[in-house]
């Protein structure tokens, strides 16, 4: 298999990964940067992320124009290739609207490290405040900005968009800060959480950022997906 196929092949499980757990519904996407070059894989507007299969995959090119592919790239494609342009570090991209984490960027509360795969983000995760759908260059190049070096943004009203240095990297990510918004959400209605301090995230982020981790959720994941029928 190509390594463009394989990194098809990974981005509809990424995709039908977050759609079984909720994470991702009819909207939503993720994409890979094609090592070595200035185009990207994306799942394309239209199709369902329940059913999307490899040859639904397009490529982009970083201006966020067609390359190959029979579908119309996301209406929001803007976020994936103006962040590809800023971070060269990274190699995936997820945007979609979880319910946890999206509570956070209604609220205006910050999303903070409360359990130790949170620790991953940093003392707190930065908020996009336009609430706006980023469906131009501009819109995307201030999205990059808020990001910054982070691994995820929040965005004011609408969603999240997680970025990792590779497929299984950006989906651990994705479930990861679901999950510490999870948490974070429920341990608030018994009292103020003890967030973690700037040692204790950098220690907890070194043992739980894992090459092995992401390997292990994937793998996981798969199994589930398989047993649901979801692949
Ligand atoms: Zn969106």
């Amino acid at each position: 298999m190509s390594n463009v196929s394989e990194l098809k092949e990974k981005i509809v499980r990424g995709c039908r990964f977050l759609y079984m757990d909720g994470l991702m519904d009819h909207s939503g996407h993720m994409s890979a940067r094609i090592p070595g070059t200035d185009r990207a894989l994306i799942n394309p507007f239209s199709v369902s992320r329940a059913a999307l299969v490899a040859e639904d995959v397009v490529t982009v090119d970083l201006e966020g124009h067609l390359v190959e592919g029979k579908h119309e790239p996301p209406a929001e494609t803007a976020i994936h290739t103006c962040i590809y342009r800023a971070r060269p570090d990274v190699l995936s991209i997820a945007h979609f609207h979880p319910h946890f984490a999206t509570l956070f960027a209604i609220a205006g509360v910050p999303l903070i490290p409360v359990s130790s795969h949170g620790a991953v983000f940093g003392a707190a995760l930065p908020l996009y405040m336009d609430p706006d759908h980023v469906t131009n260059d501009e819109q995307g190049q201030a999205v990059a900005r808020s990001l910054g070096q982070s691994r995820a943004v929040l965005m004011r009203g609408h969603g999240v968009t997680v970025v990792g240095e590779s497929v299984e990297a950006c989906f651990t990510g994705c479930v990861y800060l679901e999950e510490n918004a999870r948490r974070q959400f429920f341990a608030s209605l018994l009292g103020p959480p003890l967030a973690f301090d700037e040692d204790e995230i950098r220690r907890v982020a070194k043992s739980t950022w894992k090459e092995k981790s992401f390997k292990k959720l994937w793998d996981h994941y798969e199994s589930r997906a398989r047993a649901a029928g979801v692949i």
